[in-house]
């Protein structure tokens, strides 16, 4: 059985761990980090080129069902992964961690919702957590920015008054607090990833009395099965939802 599970999260690479050796795993990596964390087992890095290209993969490599295990906001991937699935009549499973509760949060629905947001709340010291690709639409604002990303923006998208901290999570609540008393912030901008690695910023936020702004998730393609954990992901591959060909 030869099971393509698509990665760039800490579930999949719990996954690949907890499916393998009875199941033949092939970990896909998209490759935007430099050295990313690997998962055990067989891993390929790189787009497959769009539905067609993804289609056509997991037919040469005679692939018997997809795990899609990429981060919530990765939509691009998971809609191909669905209508190529769709296409080969492939046994397909979304692993998406649950979602964060938004609480008091301003919920907005993408970057440039969240830009608004901060624009008209008049927020002055914002920590902006949305990843490298959701700096942009700050690019005019007048605000100060924290910026924490795993790779740096380019520069030319980078608000005028900023500083840059390029890190990785897992993040602790301690060192969260002490990073938002430091920086005078006034606001948090991060997206509903959902799960423990980073959510220690949203409870420092919290005891601090500092406001969220929250993207929520991209919604899922129509009618996927999905599990919320490792463990159903495991549950459904062992209750042979997966036949070898
Ligand atoms: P995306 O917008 O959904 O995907 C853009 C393109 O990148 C896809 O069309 C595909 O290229 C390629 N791609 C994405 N994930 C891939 C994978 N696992 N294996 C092979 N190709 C992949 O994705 P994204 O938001 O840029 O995220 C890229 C990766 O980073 C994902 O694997 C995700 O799990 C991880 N990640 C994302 C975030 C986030 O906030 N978005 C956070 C943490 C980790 P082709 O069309 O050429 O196949």
């Amino acid at each position: 059985m030869r099971v393509l599970l698509l990665g760039g999260t800490g579930e999949a690479r719990a996954l690949a761990a907890r499916l393998r050796p009875d199941v033949e795993v092939i970990s896909s990596l998209a490759g935007r980090v430099p050295d990313p964390a690997l998962p055990v087992g067989r891993v390929r890095i790189g787009g497959f080129g769009g539905v067609d290209g993804l289609r056509n993969w997991l037919r040469d490599e005679r692939i018997d069902a997809v795990i899609d295990a990429t981060h919530p906001f990765a939509a691009t991937i998971t809609a191909n992964a669905a209508s190529a699935c769709e296409e080969l009549r492939l046994p397909h499973l979304v692993l998406a961690r649950p979602a964060w509760d938004p609480g008091d949060a301003i919920v907005v629905s993408s970057d440039v919702e969240a830009a608004q947001a901060v624009a008209h709340q008049g927020f002055s010291r914002v920590f902006l957590t949305t990843g490298r690709s959701g700096v942009k639409v700050f690019a005019d604002s007048d605000a100060w920015f924290l910026i924490r990303a795993v790779t740096a923006p380019n520069r030319d998208v980078l608000p005028r008054h900023h500083q840059l901290v390029l890190s990785r999570g897992p993040y602790s609540y301690e060192g969260e607090y002490a990073l938002l008393r430091e920086h005078r912030i006034d606001a948090l901008v991060t997206k509903n990833s959902g799960g423990q690695m980073t959510r220690a910023k949203l409870d420092a936020a919290g005891a601090l009395d500092i406001s969220v702004v929250m993207v929520d998730r991209p919604p899922l393609p129509a009618g996927v099965t999905t599990v919320g954990t490792v463990d159903e992901a495991v549950a459904w591959v062992a209750d042979g939802e997966v036949q070898s060909r």
